[in-house]
């Protein structure tokens, strides 16, 4: 008899989702009607190229940082777009970033900003000669325009003056200011001295808040799976992990190896780590994940439907499987990887101060107090210094129903009706978009550059390139954008 009941239950249950997923929408999203415009895309290839051979690397410290690469890209910048120089006012804070201000034609709207860095990190020492064209020689094969900054992120920096240039040239203006903030060491400085910090503090000083900040972020990913999906994927930075370094140093008795005991004071680090690796972070399912897989759900096909509209009962086998994929973790908790270690100075003595060094990357939610308290708990030996490093907090969610957010939305779906999943989602690593947080509320973090997932792995790496057909599509989205948030509706 109960398996009669099983059965119609599980009769119904099957019905009831076959019917939900039949009447699974996507979110309502407005596209943008994208206007007509002629931009050449060999032109703003030739642009990058130029851009790229400017060898404007950030160091540490500022040590041994050419400034006059950064100036010549300065130059090179106003002789390239000249409306802009005239058209707005340009300032250069903290030697070498950017703040140029183009007046909107209402003073009273809270100004929006578009960021880039301009700097790139060096080529690996002892890996020159693995590039098939230069690192710094901006070389353009017909298909891709190959060096280091090309994807990160000078192609960003090209195509947002590229696309405010256009709308100058076509005599729009835009209601509220919209200010292009270029920072000069992203790449080696996440701290209040950095080029980005010191921009928020000139524009704070001013009294200056700001609607909204678009920075770099994830780029549009192609999804596909057979049956189940084929959509591009805009996936939006609303908020990034913290970062903390912590130096946890033990205490032990030290003395001869001569006459060591059973166990020395690396059998307390030793231990030190075990409880650590243990003793995870408790893992959380953000809401920014429901709005990724509603998002993407709603673009995928009737099968693929199945599966999402019934995603909250399998939650907590999803959530189970991405703590134990190493990528998956980092979205739904902090994340603890001992990185270094240390023990006596010399190998005929005994540590008496024992030490690890722990790289931790926080939740939003948790912060770096709550991180140590963590530490403190799990290590069993009470007796223990910790010592931060590099802290920097989590950032909270920017809201996804902000006029920036939604200007993505429609400018996405206005370039690919039917074809894109605008989502948010949380960025790993940090940007300059970071220190913002002191004057916006709404701060995003997209590239809308088509790019195949091969190629992002060239970011930092050998023969970093750009396809020169990714680059028309992101001045045309920078056009829109900027049309969008500025409007004073
Ligand atoms: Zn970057």
């Amino acid at each position: 008899m109960w398996w009669k009941i099983l059965l119609a239950f599980l009769a119904v249950f099957i019905l009831v989702t076959l019917i939900r997923a039949a009447f699974y929408k996507p979110k309502k999203i407005e596209a943008v009607k994208i206007k007509d415009v002629k931009i050449d895309e060999n032109k703003v290839a030739e642009h990058l190229s130029k851009a790229i051979q400017f060898k404007t690397i950030s160091k540490i410290r500022d040590e041994g940082v050419e400034w006059e690469e950064f100036e010549k890209l300065h130059k090179y910048l106003d002789e390239t777009y000249p409306l802009i120089a005239k058209n707005t006012t340009k300032e250069i804070v903290d030697k070498a970033s950017l703040i140029y201000r183009w007046e909107g034609k209402n003073p009273d709207l809270e100004p929006m900003a578009m960021l880039a860095h301009m700097d790139v990190v060096p080529v690996s020492e002892g890996t020159e000669d693995d590039w098939k064209h230069g690192a710094f020689e901006g070389h353009i094969d017909g298909e891709f325009v190959w060096g280091r900054g090309a994807l990160d992120m000078k192609n960003h920096l090209i195509c947002v003056m590229e696309a405010v240039e256009s709308l100058m040239a076509e005599g729009f203006q835009p209601d509220r200011d919209v200010y292009l903030c270029f920072g000069h060491n992203e790449e080696t400085v996440s701290t209040e001295f950095s080029g980005a910090s010191t921009i928020v503090r000139t524009l704070k000083e001013r009294g200056v808040r700001l609607d909204s900040v678009l920075d770099e972020g994830s780029a549009l990913i192609k999804l596909k799976v057979d049956g189940l999906i084929d959509t591009h994927l805009a996936a939006v930075g609303t908020a990034e992990k913290g970062y903390v370094d912590m130096k946890i140093t033990l205490h032990d008795k030290g003395g001869h190896t001569s006459a060591a005991p059973k166990h020395s004071g690396m059998w307390k680090l030793a231990n030190a780590v075990r409880d650590l690796e243990k003793n995870q972070f408790k893992s959380h399912w953000l809401p920014f994940l429901d709005e990724l897989i509603h998002a993407i759900g709603g673009r995928a096909t009737y099968l693929g439907k199945i599966l999402i509209c019934n995603y909250p009962i399998f939650k907590p086998l999803l959530k189970f499987i991405l703590t134990v994929i190493p990528q998956g973790a980092s979205m739904v908790r902090t994340i603890t990887s001992v990185s270094m270690c240390e023990g006596s100075p010399k190998a005929n003595v005994l540590p008496q101060r024992p030490s690890i060094t722990v790289n931790f990357r926080p939740l939003p939610g948790d912060s770096i107090a709550d991180v140590e308290k963590h530490v403190r708990k799990h290590i069993r030996y009470k007796d223990i210094e910790i010592e931060h490093f590099n802290g920097k907090e989590a950032t909270p969610f920017s809201p996804t129903n902000s006029r920036a957010f939604k200007a993505i939305e429609s400018v996405e779906e206005g370039l690919h009706p039917g074809k894109v999943a605008v989502a948010p989602y949380l960025v790993m690593g940090g940007t300059d978009a970071y220190r913002y947080g002191e004057i916006c509320d709404n701060i995003l973090r997209f590239a809308p550059f088509d790019v195949p997932l091969s190629l992002f792995f060239t970011t930092h790496a050998t023969n970093e390139r750009i396809p020169i057909s990714a680059l028309k599509e992101a001045v045309v989205f920078f056009r829109e954008y900027i049309i969008k948030v500025s409007d004073k509706n």
